[in-house]
């Protein structure tokens, strides 16, 4: 079948593949979603947004949206078990990852966007740029961009690229509390994020554990309240809170970093290239990074330039992203006490934390290297 031919196959309709689909239709560059549920996704996780991720929602139109859909965040408090260690300034939504799904997608939809549900990539021939839809129909397009999350079926299968567990894994819920802004409780044992989601009244919780053997790779397995309780450090006055709700835990998985974020007639956004740990909260904002970068190069070149010059604008963020979120997780779980009260000590110098933040926050995709590329 011809029909996509001059079409840019967009595979997963996640943060990445509609923000690519928005800026596309945006440039007027045909393109199409393909994502294999019948829907976006309905998840409930909380997701935090960074100012370096809501500089893309702005330039999509879309800051309105996010701030009826998400809560803006004004300061965030670190906890080093039941000491407090700081409360400072911060300018982070925080909202569920449905909603965000859900504002990406109807703006896609409303520009024109076309998105094919219930339909899976089974398998692909990168020499043709073909897809494969459900096992059955073929198609013959003019790219193939991979936004088909951590799982990815379009990266290379073999030893170098499994997913690889990551020592941490995670229970996660949405509570019932009143809560206004970031509670960050640091402890060897376990580490927890709580924060407001948009709908008043309610937070998300995410619990991180160390543990050799991971939970299942699944965000769809609950657990009990009491496995829960053994495993995570519960503030006395969250207890009642975790009663009674749906309390869900899966394994945290990465994969090593890529070499290159494209081959032959495919390119990789998302957690499809970059699967990190989620210790920054970054992982949905460099989604809306890459998608903002390879839409852009798409429009001012052809289309192996465009891939050549994302993946230089590119690589060295998400990399250094990447072992930085690992790194994190480690200071969070410190055991001993001298190292404890180091960085307890640090975190409250600024010019300690804007070392770290300034790189995540303050990347701003118009302000890299563009000039580079414009030749
Ligand atoms: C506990 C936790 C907390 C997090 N917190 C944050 C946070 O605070 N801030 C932040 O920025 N990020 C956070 N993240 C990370 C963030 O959620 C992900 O990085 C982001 O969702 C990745 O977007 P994506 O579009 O690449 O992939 P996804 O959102 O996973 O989308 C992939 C899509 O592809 C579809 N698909 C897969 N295979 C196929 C196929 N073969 N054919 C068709 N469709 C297919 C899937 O159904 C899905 O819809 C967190 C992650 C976790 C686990």
């Amino acid at each position: 079948m011809s029909k996509y031919n001059d079409h840019i196959a967009i595979v997963g309709a996640g943060i990445a593949g509609l923000a690519l689909g928005c800026f596309l239709q945006k440039y007027q560059i045909q393109n199409i979603v393909i994502e294999r549920n019948n829907n976006i996704s309905n998840e409930g996780a909380g997701i935090s947004i960074s100012p370096n991720g809501i500089r893309v929602i702005e330039r999509l139109g879309l800051l309105k949206e996010l701030k009826k859909k998400a809560f803006l965040n004004t300061s965030a408090s670190f906890f080093s078990e039941y000491e407090h260690v700081l409360t400072n300034p911060v300018n982070v939504f925080t909202s569920t990852r449905s909603n965000i799904y859900e504002i990406l997608k109807k703006e896609y939809l409303k520009i024109g966007g076309q998105i094919l549900f219930d339909s899976e990539v089974t398998s692909i021939n990168k020499n043709k740029c073909e897809i494969v839809l459900n096992k059955k129909d073929r198609y013959k397009v003019k790219h193939i961009v991979a936004c088909d999350g951590i799982n990815s079926l379009l990266r290379e299968k073999g030893q170098k690229n499994k997913n690889i567990y990551s020592g941490y894994s995670c229970w996660r819920g949405i509570i019932k509390q009143n809560i206004n802004n970031v509670n960050l409780v640091m402890s060897p044992k376990s580490h927890t994020v709580i924060y407001p989601t948009a709908q008043e009244g309610y937070a998300s919780f995410v619990g991180v554990i160390k543990k050799e053997k991971g939970f299942v790779d699944s965000w769809r397995e609950k657990g009990a309240f009491q496995d829960f309780a053994n495993d995570i450090i519960i503030p006395p006055d969250y207890i009642e809170a975790f009663k009674n709700i749906d309390l869900y835990r899966w394994g945290i998985y990465i994969r090593k970093p890529m070499k290159k974020l494209y081959t032959k007639n495919l390119t990789f956004l998302g957690d499809a290239a970059h699967p990190i740990v989620p210790f920054l909260g970054q992982g949905g904002c460099l989604a809306l990074e890459d998608a903002e970068a390879f839409a852009y190069f798409l429009k001012e070149h052809q289309i192996t330039k465009a891939q050549k010059y994302y993946n230089e604008n590119r690589i060295y963020r998400v990399n250094r992203i990447s072992s930085m979120s690992l790194n994190q997780g480690r200071l969070y779980h410190l055991s001993n006490k001298t190292f404890i009260n180091a960085r307890n000590r640090l975190m409250q110098f600024k010019f300690v934390r804007d070392m770290s933040t300034s790189f995540l926050w303050d990347y701003d995709f118009l302000n890299s290297k563009l000039n580079n590329f414009n030749s």
